[in-house]
């Protein structure tokens, strides 16, 4: 962190304000003295330093970060990309690719398991299905709550998928904990630090979607709360973001794999339907996120697209994910990748 003084400030004041926060903050401050004004270079930790509050002080003409305010999921501190494993299944690293499929919504038992056995079968590693959905009107389908896990379970059962749900508070943080082997953070849910801090606490990792309108930092800033509580298995999920565009449910930002490959090491991955809303443009949005370097996608798939009670618009059908998969294969290959 950098301190420029405002011109004319006495040494006194100067040596007042260094002795303040070396002893506040433990921070080593070197002083430059130029022509006309003095400037103060801090080295150490200076997260918990109060910016705003440096930039009260009178004598301070202005304030600036030198480096990022996160730390443990700073690349800089950790070159390695980080392999987060679930329940055996490995996302991140420059070696594979992952795939989550699966419908927007658990519905019944039988729609549940025949989506898990086609996704399967066409290449899927992981099975997604919402339980507590977070839906817009109060009136719409609102999921099966901690019967859909059940169902979750039993595809699981069938198949060996291991299972991908939206933890949306921290009540059903234990119930997360005991039958779900990825616990996403839904996007509407990305800066619920209270939900941030309690999925920080849980042994399972944790698909963080970004935000609708947040930056990089930002969304990197929230998977630092999760790290901080003291999980480190966060992979981030880009499902579009809010734009002037209309045509689009979202605009996929497919700057943020480059980008936050270089600010970050945790694995990211991309979420296509939720960026198109329309299944016509999942697949070359899914290719495109293969060819920026994603880590894995998360692809909607509906047995009855027209029936399903969300999302079917932008769902595809088991026919129509194998396809994707079938296309995707020789891509990813080509990225030097294997398909887990
Ligand atoms: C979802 O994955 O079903 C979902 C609700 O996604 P998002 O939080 O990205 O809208
Ligand atoms: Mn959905």
């Amino acid at each position: 962190m950098v301190i420029v003084m405002k011109p004319g400030v006495s040494q006194e004041s100067i040596q007042a304000l260094v002795a303040a926060l070396e002893r506040d903050h433990g921070v080593s401050v070197g002083v430059t003295n130029g022509v006309g004004c003095s400037i103060l270079g801090l080295v150490g930790d200076t997260a918990h330093i109060d910016m705003d509050k440096l930039t009260m002080n009178d004598d301070v003409e202005r304030v600036m970060r030198v480096q990022e305010p996160y730390k443990k999921a700073n690349r800089k501190f950790h070159p390695e990309d980080t392999v987060v494993d679930v329940s055996g299944v490995p996302i991140g690293g420059r070696d594979h690719f992952t795939v989550i499929a699966g419908p927007c919504s658990v519905e019944s038992e039988a729609q549940i398991t025949g989506v898990a056995r086609d996704v399967k079968a066409a290449g899927a590693a992981l099975l997604r299905g919402g339980a507590f959905k977070p839906r817009t009107s109060p009136y719409s389908f609102q999921g099966m709550g901690a019967d859909g896990l059940e169902l979750l379970l039993e595809a699981k059962a069938d198949t060996g998928l291991p299972i991908v749900s939206e933890l949306m508070a921290p009540r059903y943080c234990q119930l997360f904990e005991e039958k779900v082997d990825l616990v996403q953070i839904g996007a509407r849910n990305m800066q619920n630090f209270d939900l941030l801090k309690e999925a920080g606490k849980l042994s399972k990792p944790i698909l963080l979607k970004r935000g609708l309108s947040n930056t990089y930092e930002e969304w990197i800033m929230s998977a630092e709360y999760i790290m901080a509580s003291g999980n480190e298995n966060v992979i981030l999920c880009e499902r579009g973001v809010r734009t002037f565009e209309t045509y689009t449910r979202n605009t996929l930002d497919l700057s943020a794999i480059p980008a936050v490959r270089r600010m970050s090491h945790l694995p990211i991955v991309v979420d296509p339907s939720h960026a198109a809303g329309m299944y016509w443009m999942v697949e070359p949005l899914a290719m495109a996120a293969v060819a920026a370097g994603a880590d894995g996608l998360m692809v909607e798939v509906h047995n009855d697209p027209p029936c399903a009670k969300c999302d079917g618009a932008q769902s595809l059908t088991p026919e129509k994910f194998r396809h994707l998969m079938g296309k995707l294969t020789p891509l990813v290959e080509l990225m030097g990748k294997k398909l887990v």
